[in-house]
């Protein structure tokens, strides 16, 4: 694994000062690693039952559609406020500074859908727990959430269910 992990980049100071960035645009890049990537995330996977990947804006929405074809399953997306175009369910939540809102069309999901999210880091944890907020809402069952990689050090899965978090690469 320390082939994908070497490949993404540390942009310091992005977006702000102290940050630092995780830039994975060099793996997505690379194709043998894109592959691999989602070649590993998709064995999985394969064998269960799911219905939907959903896919959280923007960059969850490259790994959630290759995953997605992979097994064989549809794309649902999740979008910042004012991107969708037909009723939908929100959630408000906190950043660091302020605050933002995510949505799902109100009828992404049947009832029970199985269904995996997919974005492509995990740091404090906020986005994913207000997307499964969203889900709850839409009335699908979450399987699990899937990140091509995870900041440890933040611990961000404390904020999220138990069980029900895998990352590919962990930082
Ligand atoms: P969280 O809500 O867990 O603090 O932040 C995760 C969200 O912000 C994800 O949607 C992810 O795309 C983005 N994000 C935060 N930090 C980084 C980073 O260092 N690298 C990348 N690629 N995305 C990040």
């Amino acid at each position: 694994m320390d082939d994908l992990k070497n490949i993404i980049r540390d942009i310091p100071d992005f977006p702000k000062k102290g940050i630092i960035f995780k830039d994975v645009t060099t793996l997505l890049a690379d194709a043998k690693s894109f592959q691999r990537m989602i070649d590993l995330l998709a064995h999985r996977y394969i064998g269960e039952k799911i219905d939907q990947i959903v896919g959280i804006e923007a960059r969850g929405f490259i790994l959630g559609a290759a995953l997605a074809y992979k097994l064989g399953t549809g794309i649902t997306l999740v979008r910042k406020s004012g991107k969708l175009p037909y009723k939908t369910h929100q959630v408000t939540y906190d950043l660091e500074y302020g605050s933002d809102v995510l949505e799902i069309h109100e009828d992404a999901f049947k009832i029970g859908d199985r269904v995996i999210i997919a974005d492509d880091l995990l740091a404090t944890g906020g986005t994913m727990a207000a997307v499964i907020q969203l889900l709850d809402r839409a009335g699908a069952e979450l399987v699990e959430c899937a990140f091509l990689a995870e900041l440890e050090f933040l611990n961000g899965r404390s904020k999220l269910p138990e069980g029900k978090v895998f990352s590919l690469l962990k930082f």
